[in-house]
């Protein structure tokens, strides 16, 4: 009996560790019932072993497929925001990006310039070409102090309403008359309103443009009292972030000392929007 008991356990731990190495359990056959059962189970077993490893490099497979699907993704991403669009900067850089829109004004552009020469913050002034061309100084004055000059269309209409060809003229005319004042090339620009769509970024960037939005709107030019202002640009207030501000209200220039000492004080620098653009390479 102990021989029949002993013979039996052999029989099953040899089914079982062959179940573990290869299929064959082609002796197991012999011992009825009982072996037949443990036949299925080490199959199963095994067919359940090979299917989990199977899974395993299945699973390795797709997440190296997927982790190189979204590197593509990422550096088609950076090639779009580097040639076409800018919506924030690196995010691993604390820098932010102050941009004033709308200007030359006759009696706010020199307040502004006053306070960034104050506090020796060099920003990016997206300015009207019609108001350029009426007030050429100012933006000689912009020029001078060290900001960079960007494109806010000539006449800062919505260029949604605008035919394709109109569009092209907005960023053309705005182009050519910086150039005539400044004689330089301008390599950014921002539609009115933040109004666009591919015609319009397409346009911009067959007239050597890079379309910049931004992160932060503190709502400056309902001009909504200081404390709201501050209020909504601290907020949004973010490592990479483009904040847009006007020039022409009276309280952008009221609040811009303090939003100044609240981003240094955060620890942020300030960039400009070729700066912050070449981080993002
Ligand atoms: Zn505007």
């Amino acid at each position: 009996m102990k021989k029949v008991v002993l013979a039996i356990i052999l029989i099953i731990t040899g089914a079982f560790f062959s179940g573990c190495n290869s299929n064959s359990l082609s002796f197991v056959p012999d011992i009825g019932d009982a072996a037949g059962t443990l036949t299925y189970t080490v199959s199963n077993w095994t067919d359940a072993n090979n299917h989990y490893h199977a899974m395993l490099k299945f699973n390795h497979d797709m997440y190296i497929k997927l982790n190189q699907l979204q590197d593509q993704i990422r550096r088609a991403k950076s090639e779009k925001i580097a040639h076409t669009e800018i919506y924030y900067g690196n995010p691993n850089i604390r820098a932010v990006a102050l941009t004033f829109d709308d200007g030359p004004h006759p009696w706010s552009t020199k307040k502004l310039l006053a306070v960034l020469k104050k506090y020796h913050v060099k920003a990016t002034f997206f300015v009207v070409g019609k108001m350029c061309q009426q007030y050429p100084q100012l933006l000689k004055a912009i020029y001078d102090d060290g900001h960079l000059i960007a494109n806010h269309t000539y006449n800062h209409k919505n260029l949604l309403r605008l035919t394709p060809a109109q569009i092209d003229e907005e960023w053309r005319m705005g182009n050519n008359t910086i150039r005539t004042v400044l004689g330089i090339k301008v390599d950014f620009c921002r539609p009115p309103g933040g109004n666009f769509d591919y015609i319009v970024t397409d346009s911009a960037k067959k007239k050597g443009l890079t379309t910049v939005l931004w992160t932060d709107d503190p709502g400056d030019y309902a001009q909504p009292g200081k404390e709201v202002i501050m209020d909504k640009f601290l907020d949004f207030l973010d490592t990479g972030g483009i904040i847009l501000l006007h020039d022409g209200p009276q309280q952008t220039i009221d609040v811009l000392p303090e939003m100044i000492k609240e981003i240094r004080k955060r620890g942020y620098k300030f960039q400009t929007m070729d700066e912050m653009a070449r981080d993002l390479k």
